[in-house]
């Protein structure tokens, strides 16, 4: 995978950036907390799936790919829908990301070009970037009160090898027609010589201290820096609030039950049945928006399973996040390559600043990100302690990037964790299953899913509405 800086994978690394030793930082075990859960409004009461039931289309999943996937379903069909949820509203990745705006793919667009031709790779950009309008319609028609901020991001790179693969990516972008991302190259750097011809006019050069003062660092190993249309938000108070929309506004079409996992999924030719609590709803169409993880069972009628191809099932990996409140401070997003090879397994890390609303008043929010693990065969626990030892590290690591002038060792005010669904292929799964047309997916999140999720439910909203689209990167196979 290619770190491209939201939401990379990889350990944090030592030695520190200033000079202080681990044990000047030592941290005990904390419990996991979310600023954007911490921020939710009370969900009521419980509501469990309690009795045999139907509807046209059954959602599986009420984090952002499942939310998108019932608006957009609900505003584009006639069709009555049921959102299933087996904990609460926006409590999966959707609560405990870093909730960046952001478009790119973690696989470079060049190498998905390479694969798919530039047109569908293009296409499937386009559709990420254009997901920056379906969240503005989303709030817009939801009239939902969640703050969205916008802002240009800024990644930092420091070799030839980063700043071509980008080059090149961009290539793409322009080839498709996209609006280009804007990258400046240090005329201070070593390599700025050996970028060929070829790429010309897709990079300006400029002195270091601009670079310096994009990426806010003092850290002149950085000599080059991408920058394009980024944000933050919360997708987890999003999602409550369209929820609590929707059921206003169709009151005869959608209904939303949680405290109910869906433990099968049978995929027949006519219908689909899916079973939670003991009961069934029965369906004509079903989406799984479970980012991925496969506590469920698909089957067809005959209980053969159903499944993607090998590089498009989901893994996943525990992402780790930890903020604090900061002197007041303009939004931002910055991202530092810190691997010599893009698609290497060491750190790279990442830093969102944003405006955080508090009960009683608003305060910056710096968020620190990095570290990615595996996640083991016991599964993931959301309310698994943050650990001690890797807060320590990210303390070394990612703070003096994110606010050089806060001493190490401070508490952080949240720290948290949340389950990444990657797949092989790098590339998100949106559409009807080819062989098994009534089972739909919006899933797959490669370390980016607010604004793909989104774009999903619209796509998927369209399948479902029976309009023929072309095909694409995303289609299931
Ligand atoms: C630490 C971290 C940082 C991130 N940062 C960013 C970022 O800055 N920008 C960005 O674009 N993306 C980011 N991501 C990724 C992004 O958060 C996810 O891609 C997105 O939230 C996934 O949404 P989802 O709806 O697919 O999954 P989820 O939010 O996990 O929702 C899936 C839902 O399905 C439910 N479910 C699962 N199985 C069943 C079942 N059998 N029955 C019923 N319900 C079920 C779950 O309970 C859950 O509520 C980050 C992720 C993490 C973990």
């Amino acid at each position: 995978m290619a770190p491209r800086g939201c939401c990379g994978r990889g350990m944090v690394e030592s030695p520190s950036m200033d000079g202080t030793s681990p044990q000047d930082t030592a941290y005990e075990d904390r419990p996991s907390r979310s600023p954007w859960i911490a921020q939710l409004a009370a969900d009521g009461p419980p509501r469990p799936l309690a009795e045999d039931t139907r509807a046209d289309v059954v959602i599986v999943g009420a984090g952002i790919a499942g939310v998108a996937a019932a608006f957009f379903t609900l505003r584009e069909t006639t069709a009555r829908v049921l959102l299933v949820e087996r904990d609460r509203v926006g409590r999966g990745a959707t609560g405990r990301n870093a909730g960046q705006l952001t478009t790119y793919f973690e696989r470079p667009l060049c190498d998905i070009a390479d694969e798919f031709g530039v047109e569908m790779a293009a296409a499937g950009q386009r559709g990420f970037d254009d997901a920056h309008g379906l969240l503005d319609l989303m709030v817009a028609e939801s009239e939902a009160s969640v703050r969205v901020e916008r802002f240009t991001g800024h990644m930092g790179m420091f070799n030839l090898h980063h700043v071509l693969v980008h080059l090149r990516s961009n290539l793409v972008r322009r080839q498709g027609g996209l609006r280009l991302e804007t990258c400046l190259v240090s005329d201070e750097a070593a390599f700025a010589s050996a970028i060929p011809a070829e790429l010309d006019g897709l990079y300006t050069l400029v002195p270091q201290a601009r670079i310096r003062e994009l990426l806010e660092t003092r850290d002149d190993r950085y000599s080059a820096v991408l920058s394009d249309r980024k944000g933050c938000a919360n997708s987890g108070l999003l999602v409550q609030q369209v929820l609590a929309n929707l059921e206003q506004r169709y009151p005869e079409r959608f209904r939303f039950v949680d405290h109910t996992p869906v433990d099968r999924v049978v995929v027949g030719e006519d219908r689909v049945v899916a079973h939670g609590r003991g009961h069934t709803v029965t369906s004509s169409q079903v989406v799984l928006c479970t980012n991925g993880f496969v506590d469920h069972l698909v089957t067809d009628r005959l209980g053969a399973p159903i499944g993607l191809a090998p590089d498009q099932q989901v893994t996943g990996r525990v992402a780790y996040m930890t903020a604090f409140v900061d002197h007041p401070r303009p939004p931002a997003a910055m991202s530092y390559i810190r691997n010599p090879t893009i698609g290497g397994d060491t750190a790279y890390v990442y830093v969102t600043r944003r405006t955080y609303d508090r009960p009683d008043d608003t305060v910056t929010l710096t968020c620190m990100g990095g570290p990615e693990y595996p996640f083991h065969e016991a599964g993931y626990d959301p309310d698994t302690p943050f650990p001690g030892p890797l807060l320590g590290a990210m303390d070394q690591e990612v703070r003096p990037f994110a606010q050089p002038a806060r001493p190490p060792g401070l508490p952080y005010d949240f720290q948290w964790h949340g389950l990444m669904g990657y797949n092989a292929g790098g590339v998100r799964v949106v559409g009807a299953h080819p062989r098994h047309p009534r089972l739909y997916y919006n899933l797959g999140c490669n370390g980016v899913g607010f604004l793909p999720s989104i774009y999903g439910g619209e796509r998927i909203a369209h399948l479902l509405a029976g309009e023929r689209l072309t095909p694409s990167i995303f289609d299931p196979r």
